[in-house]
């Protein structure tokens, strides 16, 4: 039976030192601020923005919130991001994605300033990912462990999961392999895998089968099974009798998610205020 990886307790970790570091810039008068936007009223986007302004609130960030109703059009929004960009109360910015029909993720990632950019989605602070001197970490991708020499195989390509986490693992030596939905004979190269990622956004999509014995398996998968109950994209049932380490969903890279996240918005007030 699998290790499981406990995400809150890491980040509980993790919040404790960012907290700490809060405390100490305001003590030279900075005050460290998120600014969250959420467009329309999906649940699941509405519960991850309460959740990471509590976290906020916990470490001592101060989190604006702006909720836009569905029918926002794409230059309103632009015209907020560009007021947020502009401000200079305001350290990082969060527009919760995906956004409703009709407006587009990809020109808010490219709208947002990479300064201010703490989810780490645009192609400048993607690109410092690849080149290894990434000041913001992309929130999902939070690699702990030693993965020198491994064979570490990531199911899924997206730019906001998949890549990042392929290019963390690829420069913590591990030996790397990107799957995507064309890829032939998926089982067979994942049960190749010391260290498998899922980030595909199917739940239990994972299937034991497809695991080596006392491999370590991180879910990243934030999905919905049947039920409507939050699940992950391995099926952690069966997988972790198999596994030897085990993210949970809820419970593992989540938590790591958010805790990244503000740590990513404390290094963008240090920055913007010449701190580092
Ligand atoms: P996405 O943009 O939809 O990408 C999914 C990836 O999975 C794509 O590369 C796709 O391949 C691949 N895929 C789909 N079906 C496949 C199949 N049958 N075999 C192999 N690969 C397949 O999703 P995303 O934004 O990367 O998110 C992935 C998951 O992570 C979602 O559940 C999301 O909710 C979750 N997530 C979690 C966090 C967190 O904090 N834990 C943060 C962000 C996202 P193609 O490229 O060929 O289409």
């Amino acid at each position: 039976m699998a290790t499981i990886i406990d995400g809150k307790a890491v980040s509980a970790f993790l919040k404790d030192g960012i907290k700490k570091e809060c405390l100490e810039l305001k003590e030279k008068g900075v005050s460290v601020c998120l600014a969250v936007i959420i467009v329309g009223d999906d649940p699941a986007s509405r519960t991850y923005v309460n959740n990471k302004k509590k976290a906020c609130e916990a470490v001592g960030i101060i989190s604006r919130e702006y909720a836009l109703p569905a029918d926002t059009s794409m230059a309103e929004l632009l015209a907020l991001i560009d007021e947020l960009n502009n401000d200079r109360e305001v350290n990082g910015i969060l527009c919760q994605l995906p956004l409703p029909k009709g407006l587009s993720d990809e020109l808010v990632i490219k709208a947002i300033s990479p300064k201010k950019d703490v989810d780490a989605f645009s192609a400048e602070n993607v690109g410092h990912i690849m080149i290894g001197d990434h000041t913001f970490l992309p929130p999902s991708a939070y690699p702990q462990y030693c993965f020198c020499g491994k064979e570490c195989v990531v199911v899924g390509r997206s730019n906001i999961v998949g890549k990042p986490m392929a290019m963390l693992l690829l420069q913590q030596n591990g030996t790397v392999t990107i799957c995507h939905s064309k890829t032939k004979n998926l089982k067979e190269v994942t049960r190749r895998a010391d260290i498998l990622v899922a980030a595909v956004g199917k739940p239990y999509f994972v299937t034991a089968d497809m695991v080596k014995d006392g491999a370590v398996v991180i879910d990243v998968g934030m999905d919905r099974n049947s039920e409507g109950k939050l699940c992950g994209d391995v099926d952690f049932a069966e997988v972790s009798k198999k596994a030897s380490y085990i993210t949970p969903v809820p419970g593992g890279v989540g938590p790591m998610t958010i805790a990244t996240l503000l740590k990513n918005t404390v290094t963008a007030a240090k920055q913007q205020n010449g701190l580092i």
